[in-house]
């Protein structure tokens, strides 16, 4: 009960995955040969017909890859997974010195020149100039394929391991052994002890796993700072913007913003202090206690209500979405050994359909969380009327839908609870999230850039 149903995308990886395998080697291989020997006519032709294959690969890639990556996600020891997802990674692998040909040259042509009277052209020049633009930094084509090769050793083993470590930690809670998420879990608990053994259960587990966590973190960090300097990025931070289609100034003028609105938040978190009886500042193991009379906790099936409820009080297309992710077992609900914890949504265009995993627990956060996975499954819905090129966005872009979404719910459960106790919680609730959005996230920049500083300063040293 509560897993998801993959079906649609395959039935496990059987005849119709290898066959679908195959075919996409078959595609790689003709794409090869199309970027060598088959110059068209025209270079609008050429550009058309690479355009296309590219289109066909994104379609069978995304199913493919899915299937592996959230078939992992639920099961981090499933062996034949990541079996299949190197398998696929050595395929498209085996591109990619044509592709940096064919990127190379795109830096040849007027782009915008050849876009005119040419309806795909034009559909993709945005990503065609930034193919353009982003051709500076490769390396030769023998430097990229051998990079392509050793990352999924590097950062992606390091990877590996930090999830497996993480995924299959024993947490000793009271007389227990439970999960990771389980015990992260047990920071909405309504009883203070419980959260604050929980905390302590939490951080005596990391000390079995502290060295791996550590060692894969650094190591991730060192080879992004190694291929990036090799590609001639100012800093990290300057690819990373690059990715995400942002302007440096847009950057800083968030954060900076960030920065002014912190002290609202302190005051925020001294009023919760007080309110739960603590005299020196909030600990961390109460910063997600619930406050308020709210101490309810949800079954899945009264959370989809609510979610309908709320969705259909806003639209009717985003309720039926809802109620259609629901019917269909689309959500992958409860925490279990060897799932992965967190929650996130995977969209599939190529079916109209996503996937959402959870660790639902009952809280109200794990309500809101669910309604912000299926803010992320709407987008995923509307994304899959454009072209398969167009599938993917980047990160900033990603979060207006899903917290568009929670809000939505927020705003309903404040108008349906007549109690003032009652709200008191949905409100503490949401300050509970925006205080993870604005002060975590940018907790989480300043680590980046002082673990970046030392791992930077450390290597002058060792010159
Ligand atoms: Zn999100």
């Amino acid at each position: 009960m509560g897993k998801w149903d993959l079906s649609d995308l395959y039935r496990g990886f059987d005849e119709h995955y290898e066959k679908d395998l195959k075919e996409v080697e078959a595609l790689v291989s003709d794409l090869k040969n199309y970027i060598m020997y088959q110059k068209q006519e025209t270079d609008q032709a050429y550009i058309e017909g690479y355009l296309r294959k590219e289109e066909e690969l994104t379609r069978l890639i995304r199913s493919l890859a899915s299937f592996a990556s959230l078939t992992m996600a639920t099961n981090v020891n499933d062996a034949t997974a990541p079996k299949y997802l190197a398998k696929l990674q050595n395929i498209l692998r085996g591109a990619t010195a044509e592709e940096v040909i064919f990127q190379r040259y795109l830096t040849t042509v007027d782009l915008d020149r050849l876009a005119k009277g040419s309806k795909l052209m034009t559909t993709y020049l945005y990503q065609l100039k930034r193919s353009q633009d982003d051709a500076k930094h490769l390396l030769s084509e023998k430097e990229e394929l051998l990079y392509a090769k050793m990352r999924e050793y590097a950062s992606g083993g390091w990877g590996q391991l930090q999830s497996l470590t993480t995924a299959n930690l024993d947490v000793k809670y009271n007389d227990e052994t439970i999960t990771l998420s389980e015990v992260r879990n047990l920071a909405y608990d309504k009883d203070k002890m419980v959260r604050k053994n929980a905390y302590e259960a939490e951080l005596k587990a990391y000390e079995q796993i502290e060295d791996q966590v550590a060692l894969a973190l650094s190591n991730i960090k060192r080879e992004v700072v190694t291929i990036n300097e090799l590609r001639g990025y100012q800093s990290p931070l300057q690819k990373t913007l690059n990715q995400s289609h942002m302007q440096t100034e847009t950057l800083i003028a968030m954060i900076e913003a960030m920065m002014d609105y912190r002290e609202h938040f302190a005051a925020y978190l001294k009023a919760k202090a007080e309110a739960l009886g603590h005299q020196k500042g909030l600990p961390f193991y109460d910063l997600f206690a619930p406050v308020g009379s709210l101490d309810k906790t949800y079954t899945f099936e009264e959370a989809q209500k609510i979610i309908k409820d709320a969705f259909y009080g806003y639209s009717k297309r985003l309720g039926d979405f809802a109620t259609e992710a629901f019917n269909k077992h689309w959500i992958d609900v409860y925490p279990q050994k060897g799932k992965r914890g967190g929650a996130f949504c995977s969209n599939q265009p190529q079916l109209k359909q996503s996937r959402i995993m959870l660790n639902f627990t009952g809280s109200l956060s794990d309500v809101l969380t669910l309604a912000h996975e299926l803010g992320h499954g709407y987008h995923g819905e509307i994304i899959a009327a454009l072209r398969p090129l167009h599938w993917s966005y980047p990160m900033p872009l990603a979060e207006t839908a899903s917290i568009f979404c929670e809000t939505i719910v927020n705003q309903y459960l404040l108008k349906t609870f007549t109690n003032d106790e009652e709200k008191l919680s949905v409100l503490e609730n949401s300050l509970q999230g925006d205080t993870q959005v604005i002060i975590d996230i940018l907790s989480r920049y300043l680590f980046e850039q002082k673990s970046l500083k030392t791992l930077k300063d450390r290597s002058i040293n060792h010159k």
